[in-house]
């Protein structure tokens, strides 16, 4: 059995009925009773007036029924906004307001909740406003440089088009079993999703606890029999201290897919040699081209070709990635439909390319003579800590409003590779030494920001300091910032204390 994304409906219904579809720590189901699952989760949407292109907020973490919901909004023609509880309630309700929705499906309970009445319920009895675009399969939040997470829109087109191309050209097998960890509100998972639903595989879905060092974690994904890996390259580098992630305990596992990050070529050459059976397929692209635009197999060929950096390969199927003024852009019918009411953003990013949507992506990047691309990084401040997508001016718009309104500088501090260790963050308090400019930080300063930020996003370290150092483009001089941590981290007479 599988689900039809062009038809939106469950097809090959008496092939493997009973296979399992979705394996969660709270339930297990099988291809059928997803299917009757997702049905009853239709008539209850319906009856919360939820319908055709009416955003449906879904938040959770894990749950057997965040994956019915989201099977369920596919039936409906309802796009689905993945909210994972690592986002604070603040932020949903920034979402929600966005969106202009007054309830949401809590996985964890299973039911429809309504906010409280705190201003964010839109007041009008409406559950959602329908969305200007139609016809979204779903809408995914991602860091936004204003301080608010945008929206982007993805049309269904787009995820048939992702299913096509893991079907065509991933070699996965009949019926995969994916690994999948990362949270629904990162992208990197809708691989996952459409792969499962598309393909009649199965989704093994794990928990951050479970995922855990010291948990059963290799033994679940054994049992699961779990072929298909799914994370960013920096989750995979943190599961390796565990000697058993290797061939022999995992038997039955045949492909890595990564995204979200640069894919190291240390860490390449490490997976070669625990698995030496296994696929490793290195993919690049923004939420905004429905996770991935790129791809390449790096195999040994490609490992002895390129021993300093790794290409990210070629555009994938139906689409087309180019450089224009050194920029990467993304052109073709799973580029997103544009942000939710960013008619701004809309008009500078975006433009038409042979008729077809196209992105411009703010990654630097560069084709060889054959036309393989890399990416060189970033043009803007935008991050990626773990894997995760970080606007610093989304931290520095959180630091402005603790009180006393701080002008602050959220500064990533980056190991040799280019890759983000950490972020600290400066904060400018005027104060003319060192203990008054201390002082006037709110002590509860990492609480406050966790009202409205992710963990990941919450710097590690408050600076004072008088004066914030600009640019001559007059912007807040981050490189500097970061040397001078660096500088004061060697003048440092204790060593060692992670500081
Ligand atoms: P996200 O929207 O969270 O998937 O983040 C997209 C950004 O992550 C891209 O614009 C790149 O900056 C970066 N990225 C994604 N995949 C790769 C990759 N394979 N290699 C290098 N950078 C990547």
């Amino acid at each position: 059995m599988r689900f039809d994304l062009v038809e939106s409906r469950f097809v090959d219904t008496d092939v493997r009925p009973d296979a399992p579809a979705v394996i969660a720590a709270d339930a297990e189901l099988s291809w059928r009773e997803l299917a009757r699952a997702a049905a009853a989760w239709c008539i209850a949407a319906r009856a919360e007036g939820f319908d055709r292109d009416t955003p449906v907020i879904v938040r959770g973490h894990k749950e057997a029924e965040f994956f019915v919901a989201m099977t369920g909004a596919l039936l409906l023609g309802a796009p689905f906004v993945p909210v994972d509880t690592v986002y604070p309630d603040e932020r949903m309700r920034r979402i929600a307001r966005t969106l202009g929705a007054s309830t949401y499906f809590d996985a964890r309970r299973a039911r429809f909740e309504r906010f409280d009445a705190d201003g964010e319920s839109t007041g009008d009895g409406a559950r959602a406003s329908t969305l200007r675009e139609k016809d979204l399969a779903y809408v995914q939040f991602t860091s936004g440089t204003t301080g608010d997470p945008k929206g982007v829109q993805i049309g269904r087109e787009s995820v048939a088009s992702l299913a096509e191309w893991m079907r065509e050209d991933f070699a996965l097998g009949d019926a995969p079993v994916f690994l999948n960890q990362a949270p629904f509100s990162f992208d990197l998972s809708m691989y996952e999703v459409f792969g499962t639903l598309a393909l009649g595989g199965t989704i093994v879905m794990m928990s951050r606890a479970a995922c855990m060092p010291g948990t059963a974690f290799v033994e679940a994904l054994a049992n699961a029999r779990v072929s298909t890996w799914v994370s960013t390259p920096s989750f995979v580098q943190q599961q390796l201290l565990d000697p058993r992630i290797a061939q022999a305990s995992l038997p039955a596992l045949t492909t890595f897919l990564f995204c979200g990050e640069m894919l190291p070529v240390s860490l390449a050459r490490r997976l070669r040699e625990r698995f030496p059976g296994a696929r490793i397929i290195n993919t690049y692209g923004p939420t905004e081209a429905t996770v991935a635009a790129t791809w390449i197999v790096v195999d040994d060929a490609v490992l002895a070709a390129h021993p300093d950096r790794l290409p990210i390969g070629y555009a994938r199927r139906g689409g087309e990635v180019f450089v224009e003024r050194d920029e990467l852009c993304i052109a073709g019918p799973y580029v997103m439909r544009g942000y939710v009411n960013r008619g701004d953003l809309n008009a500078t990013k975006m433009f038409e390319r042979n008729g077809a949507r196209a992105f411009r992506t703010g990654d630097l990047g560069h084709a060889d003579a054959g036309g393989l691309l890399f990416c060189d990084g970033r043009m803007d401040d935008q991050v990626k800590l773990n894997g995760y997508r970080i606007e610093l001016a989304e931290i520095d718009a959180a630091l402005a409003a603790l009180p006393g309104g701080a002008y602050a500088a959220a500064v990533p501090l980056r190991r040799a590779d280019g890759t983000v260790a950490r972020i600290v963050a400066f904060v400018e308090t005027g104060a003319n030494d060192e203990r008054g400019a201390q002082l006037a930080l709110p002590p509860d300063w990492r609480a406050r920001l966790a009202e409205r930020l992710p963990p990941y996003m919450i710097p590690s370290e408050l600076i004072a300091c008088r004066l914030l150092p600009l640019t001559i483009n007059a912007k807040i001089d981050r490189a500097r910032l970061a040397d001078d941590y660096r500088l004061a981290m060697l003048d440092s007479v204790v060593p060692g204390d992670g500081r």
